[in-house]
């Protein structure tokens, strides 16, 4: 199969799709993205995930590139030319292109760049990565101010990763300087207390607001469960019955492990398999 991607106004071959050496977000970072789960040829929550891109566009006082509507097509048509039945759709909208410079080009004088990219995604590992969990390694919280906006400025996201994954985990808790854990490098982060109480982060300027996580908040309200949303602390973390994380990427993934620490039975929790059970009756599907 040959891979497309959408690239301003034209579907073109993996190979030969490119922004010019300008463009502001090769540049800056001065370039907002979503993520979108495909699945069974449909968009899991893109009205949520394209409400988000029109609040980083605006916080960021950069153009839209084009209506949601138009933006439903191109990545209906960019999922049809790649096949992607399970999976998932990146987009990303940069500033647009203009000479090097730090101040913003008014606004007339610049093209946002838009990129759409679908790859497919096995639900069958994912499901079995879900089985098995994974563990996650802590580590400072190094980023900005706004972690609310999407950036693309991910590089803490990828040294803590990357670290993480050094000492054999797969993802990253950003611990704040108060000893709070955030999220996780490009997830939201979860503990079910002794009590079965969730406790999640609350929603400020640092972290993000996941869909998965507004998703997840829906699926416990509907097995009546109970949900503290607020700050806690990696030793809670690591006292609790249960652990997980939630993002596009891989919806409800239990955590077994905090920096080599078992949490719980150092299996995946039943309440967190249980919330991933009935995830999706909780999501929007539309059709593309
Ligand atoms: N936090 C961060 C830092 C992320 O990068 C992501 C995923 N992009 C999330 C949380 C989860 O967000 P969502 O559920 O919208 O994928």
């Amino acid at each position: 199969m040959s891979r497309v991607v959408y690239v301003n106004g034209q579907y073109l071959p993996y190979w030969q799709a490119q922004v010019h050496v300008e463009d502001r977000g090769f540049q800056f970072g001065d370039a907002v993205y979503e993520v979108i789960e495909v699945r069974g040829r449909q968009l899991v929550d893109a009205t949520s995930h394209l409400n988000r891109l029109s609040r980083s566009l605006g916080e960021l006082s950069m153009a839209r590139p084009m209506s949601d509507r138009a933006l439903l097509h191109v990545i209906g048509e960019t999922v049809r030319h790649n096949l992607v039945r399970d999976g998932q759709v990146y987009l990303q909208v940069t500033r647009g292109a203009a000479p090097r410079d730090f101040f913003f080009p008014p606004a007339e004088t610049i093209e946002p760049t838009l990129v759409v990219i679908a790859r497919p995604i096995s639900k069958t590992a994912q499901d079995a990565k879900a089985q098995q969990g994974l563990t996650v390694t802590t580590t400072p919280d190094i980023r900005w101010g706004r972690c609310d906006i999407k950036t693309v400025m991910l590089l803490p996201a990828c040294l803590a990763k990357t670290a993480a994954r050094k000492a054999g985990a797969r993802e990253a808790w950003f611990v704040d300087p108060d000893g709070f854990i955030t999220e996780g490098g490009s997830s939201n982060a979860w503990i079910i207390m002794q009590d079965n109480t969730l406790v999640t982060r609350h929603i400020d300027n640092k972290i993000l607001a996941g869909i998965t996580r507004a998703t997840t908040q829906r699926a416990i309200e509907k097995l009546g469960l109970q949900l503290d949303e607020r700050s806690f602390t990696r030793a809670e973390a690591l006292a609790a019955k249960e652990a997980f994380a939630t993002a596009a990427s891989m919806q409800v993934m239990p955590i077994t492990a905090i920096d080599g620490e078992k949490i719980g039975t150092g299996q995946p929790g039943v309440m967190t398999l249980q919330l991933r059970g009935v995830f999706y009756s909780a999501a929007e599907f539309t059709d593309i």
